[in-house]
């Protein structure tokens, strides 16, 4: 991919087996396109809050709101598995049973067992490759959280039930994280070639619904500000948050993307604050050579099949299995 041309020192050519310590740190702004409820409805369960410095300067305590790291990387996981599943790319077990999240039996041969990491099985195991974090809100809860009321109507519209006329018991009350609502993710690539860094870009560009999967409500918009590349980790998603919010003039929801966006990339922007102290060396990509990236993963997406196709071969055959036969 041209694009990458320049970041090769930070890339793998094919996968490897051991740590190289080579990271692709993604700068991801998630916000929120509808009312999102990260619980499940009606649950009465709050949102998850922290109690964190406004800022790095700015030395206020205030909650913040906190999608937890496993939400964010299972929903990406499922967005990337739709994909493989459609082009038969999902190994099978000898069984017949296709590749699962979440259960004690991954297949261990796909994309995603490779590239997210598996557990268990054949006595094997492949670390996860995508380093999460649990993301902040950029503005305090109090801004963006609000509490709603609903109550499940019948078929018929109403609040009684068509055959006993009872009125319905079903209200409930529920926290909801308003529209325009950003919040700051790092999302860390370890060891990754190419290929598998579109792939992990594919899935979170791709990747719109977040919020409980009982609900139809929960769109997200998820914008990649930023491509740091580098040999350690660099700062925390926290760090990042914090040195975001000291930079906004501006701090009443609803905040423009834009305007978050040079906070974090502009030129005495959250990046440009934080980045000396990483230790070894580094390169951001922002700006031209960004959308010169993302224009390559968009093109990619609207004919996956070749990509995804050598994407899958490169990884070894696994010889202590026998051929799997359909
Ligand atoms: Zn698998």
């Amino acid at each position: 991919m041209s694009a990458l041309a320049g970041y090769s020192d930070f890339l793998l050519d094919r996968y490897f087996n051991l740590p190289q310590g080579r990271y692709v740190n993604l700068i991801v702004l998630r916000e929120t396109k509808s009312e999102t409820i990260f619980r499940t409805e009606g649950s009465g369960e709050p949102l998850n809050r922290e109690f964190v410095h406004a800022g790095l300067t700015d030395g206020e305590v205030i909650p913040r709101v906190v999608i937890s790291k496993r939400k964010q990387t299972a929903v990406e996981r499922r967005t990337g598995r739709e994909l493989l599943r459609g082009f038969g790319l999902l190994q099978k077990h000898e069984n017949g049973a296709e590749c699962m999240l979440n259960t004690n039996a991954p297949c261990e041969k796909c994309v995603d067992c490779w590239v997210y990491g598996f557990a268990a099985g054949g006595g094997g195991a492949q670390k996860s490759r995508v380093i999460t974090e649990d993301a902040f809100s950029l503005l305090p809860a109090s801004s963006i959280v609000d509490t709603k009321t609903f109550n499940a109507l019948f078929d018929n519209s109403t609040m009684r039930n068509p055959v006993t006329g009872e009125a319905s018991t079903s209200i409930g009350e529920s926290e909801y994280i308003k529209p325009e609502s950003h919040f700051l993710d790092l999302e860390v690539l370890k060891d990754v070639t190419e290929d598998e860094l579109v792939y992990a870009c594919g899935n979170i560009l791709r990747s719109s619904r977040y919020g409980a999967i009982s609900s139809r409500i929960g769109r997200v918009q998820n914008t990649i500000l930023a491509l740091v590349f580098s040999r350690t980790e660099i700062c925390s998603s926290l760090e990042l948050t914090q040195a975001s919010y000291d930079r906004l003039t501006e701090k009443e929801h609803p905040l423009r993307t834009e305007d978050i966006a040079k906070v974090i990339t502009g030129e005495n922007g959250a990046l440009a604050h934080l980045l000396p102290q990483t230790i070894g060396p580094y390169q951001v990509m922002t700006g031209q050579p960004l959308a010169a990236f993302l224009a390559e993963v968009h093109e990619t997406y609207n004919a996956p099949e070749p990509f995804l196709r050598r994407l899958d071969a490169s990884y070894p055959a696994k010889s202590t299995k026998p051929k799997k036969s359909r």
